[in-house]
């Protein structure tokens, strides 16, 4: 039997990370939970162990460039050479832009965009020497633009730039870079949006499913399945791809 490979998956504690974290799991891969703080990561562990899969719990802040290496250097120590990727990391600093901090540009710039770009850098070796990798990078609808969101929506449309310039650089090597965007998803990120503009939040996404042409929000299963896809064999022809995973080709 082949070792199974190794993924590493960002922001995974908890949302969309920790739902693909554990359906890359159960997919059969080894998966590295990268967080934050390395205890919240291990919630994720657990419930991947409950379901018979095995993982690592790391704790890493993505923007910083010294950690990222040693995040990835010990995935690769502790579980093997990582040669699936998924940035996933992320935050809001919601304001509209006439009142945005410039920090809070900073910080949300830092994370999404420098996060990935210093993530890939730290992984990519790993990839190339196997002649075999699979990136994802989460971007987001908001990349066509959000009132309130100028960071944000600044740091979605970087990643994908940085993602189909990443699909030219490494597919020579056997590794696929593509982004999902994915609409609204319920997770702590779209609870707290609620809360800022004082909305509760059933009635939010309630609002949200009504203009989804499949009449829902989504769930982080749903982005999680289309990780699944994009990290398996058979996807090595789909490079530099932009999904909108939205429930509807419009939003
Ligand atoms: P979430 O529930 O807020 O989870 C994000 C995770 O990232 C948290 O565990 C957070 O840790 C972690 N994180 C933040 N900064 C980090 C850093 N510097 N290094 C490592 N980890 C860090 O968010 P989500 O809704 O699951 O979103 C996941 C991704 O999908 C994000 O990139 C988001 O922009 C994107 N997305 C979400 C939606 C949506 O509707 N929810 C839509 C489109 C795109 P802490 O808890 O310690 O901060």
């Amino acid at each position: 039997m082949t070792t199974p490979r190794t993924a590493i998956v960002t922001g995974a504690a908890r949302g969309i990370g920790a739902a693909i974290a554990l359906r890359l799991a159960t997919d059969g891969y080894q998966v590295a939970v990268l967080d934050l703080d390395e205890s919240t990561a291990a919630t994720t562990v657990a419930k991947i162990a409950d379901a018979g899969g095995h993982a690592l719990a790391v704790g890493v802040d993505v923007s910083d460039e010294a950690s990222s290496q040693a995040a990835v250097q010990r995935v690769a120590d502790e579980l093997g050479a990582p040669t699936i990727l998924v940035n996933n990391a992320g935050i809001t600093r919601d304001n509209l832009l006439f009142k945005l901090p410039v920090q809070d540009w900073d910080s949300v710039l830092n994370v999404h965009l420098r996060g990935a770009f210093l993530m890939v850098k730290a992984a990519q070796k790993h990839m190339t020497a196997q002649k075999f990798g699979r990136i994802v990078n989460m971007s987001s609808l908001s990349a066509l633009g959000n009132r309130g969101q100028a960071n944000y929506a600044a740091a979605k449309a970087g990643l994908q730039g940085f993602t189909k310039t990443v699909a030219i650089e490494l597919g020579k090597f056997g590794v696929t870079t593509n982004a999902i965007a994915p609409g609204f998803i319920e997770t702590e990120m779209t609870a707290a949006t609620a809360e800022r503009i004082g909305i509760p939040f059933e009635e939010f996404k309630a609002g949200a499913a009504a203009q989804i042409p499949v009449g829902r929000v989504g769930q982080p299963e749903d982005v999680a399945h289309l990780v699944s896809f994009f990290v398996s064999e058979g996807a090595g022809f789909v490079n530099g791809q932009i999904v909108y995973l939205s429930g509807g080709p419009n939003n």
